[in-house]
């Protein structure tokens, strides 16, 4: 008898995993339809030895002391700030847009407040910022849109920017000084031996059992648990009743190339060339040597799992739906699928972390009989 079903072995499932078993003494089955845990943030070595990132480049940064402090129990870290350039016909210059990026592209010498300047020049009036277009075009006017954004966000989303919520192209700031790094968090280290051997040591307590290989549609009616925790697509968990939730996939192309270093930094994203939107080459983020390189290209695609909820009107309308029916149910839901939220792995673990507090002010509420 379990006390707790978890459906999915990522951060979400992990997280609560571990708390349950170590803080409350449950007994926790852990159940993944994968052959491994982790979720999207699982790491391997590839078969020339390279630690490679499964499902696409996952870099760790957080604003959050607990998250980050919480995270250091199960690995240490490796300091590392991301760097991203956007190839432009060729052109390498850094992204977010910052003072190295304009000055190069336009062959100009502009100080930060000349840059303020340059943008409010170029930038649209837009009254009310409501979508992905909106954000890009009122801060840096349309050429640049046109330059880094538009192209990009139409083969990662296959939509335009127009057709999109703010918030994504929100995430990627405009800066007036040189900084070029990717993020400004305060924490951004990834795990010294990488997510998986972080994923193993969070789920090594003899409360908790793992079960790999399982969709848990199988084990539901035979496994006897007191409660779930569903990590999934929400609008799976539902049987679709109220029809799909829209999700953005990607192919990954992995590739090893016979050489120590490829490109200039950790990820060069292609706005407007080739189907493929950015090529990340591992080893500036694991920080290992070898005397191969390994790298990925991302190809998005409508079809495959689901990786990216597609933030828009329609879709919050949709998923409102199934928060319904899943305030109602007597099963938590966490994480970037069962909430259809957007989030990065630190939102996701925070998210965690709430649910578990909010598990044992219910235990506390009601005493066992
Ligand atoms: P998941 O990791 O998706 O875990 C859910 C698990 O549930 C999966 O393993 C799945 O197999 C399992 N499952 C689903 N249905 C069933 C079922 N029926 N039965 C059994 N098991 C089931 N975040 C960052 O902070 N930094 C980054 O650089 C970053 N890069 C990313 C790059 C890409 C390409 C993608 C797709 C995401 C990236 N993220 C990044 C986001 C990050 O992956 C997520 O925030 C995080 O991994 C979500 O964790 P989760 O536990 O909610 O979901
Ligand atoms: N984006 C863009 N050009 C870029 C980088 C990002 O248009 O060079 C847009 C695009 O819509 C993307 C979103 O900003 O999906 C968020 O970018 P981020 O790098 O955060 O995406 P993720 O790493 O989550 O795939």
């Amino acid at each position: 008898m379990f006390d707790y079903l978890i459906v999915g072995a990522g951060f979400a499932g992990s997280i609560l995993a571990e708390r349950l078993a170590a803080v409350e003494n449950k007994k926790v089955l852990l159940l993944d339809k994968r052959n491994h845990i982790g979720g999207n943030a699982y790491d391997h070595y590839d078969n020339d030895g390279i630690l490679i990132h499964k499902y696409g480049p996952h870099i760790f940064h957080t604003n959050s002391k607990e998250v980050f402090e919480h995270l250091s129990r199960f690995t240490e870290w490796r300091h590392y700030q991301h760097k991203v350039l956007a190839d432009l016909d060729g052109q390498q210059v850094p992204i977010p847009i910052n003072l190295t990026t304009i000055n190069t592209l336009y062959n100009l010498d502009l100080s930060s407040t000349e840059l303020d300047g340059f943008f409010a020049s170029k930038g649209e009036n837009v009254p009310q910022v409501r979508t992905s277009e909106d954000v890009v075009v009122k801060a840096v006017g349309r050429d640049l849109y046109n330059k880094f954004f538009k192209g990009y966000t139409q083969k990662q989303w296959d939509l335009d920017p127009s057709e999109l919520d703010a918030s994504v192209t929100a995430r990627v700031p405009t800066r007036v000084n040189k900084d070029d790094r990717y993020f400004t968090d305060t924490y951004q280290s990834m795990p010294l031996h990488g997510y998986t051997r972080m994923f193993e040591k969070m789920l090594s307590h003899p409360n908790i059992k793992v079960m790999l290989n399982t969709d848990y549609h199988e084990i539901v009616e035979s496994i006897p648990f007191t409660k779930m925790i569903f990590t999934g697509p929400v609008d799976e968990y539902f049987d679709y009743c109220y029809g799909k939730l829209p999700y953005r996939s990607i192919n990954f192309k992995f590739e090893t190339l016979d050489m120590a270093k490829f490109q200039n930094t950790g990820t060069i994203n292609y706005p407007n060339d080739y189907q493929f939107t950015r090529i990340t080459e591992f080893k500036y983020l694991t920080g290992q040597k070898h005397h191969k390189t390994s790298l990925v290209y991302e190809f998005p695609t409508a079809k495959g799992d689901p990786y990216y909820p597609i933030p828009r009107p329609e879709n919050a309308e949709l998923y409102k739906k199934y928060k319904s029916l899943a305030d109602a149910s007597d099963t938590h839901f966490v994480g970037r699928l069962a909430t259809y939220k957007y989030y990065n792995m630190d939102q996701v673990v925070a998210q965690a972390l709430h649910t578990f507090k909010k598990i044992q002010a219910e235990t506390a509420d009601k005493p066992e009989a």
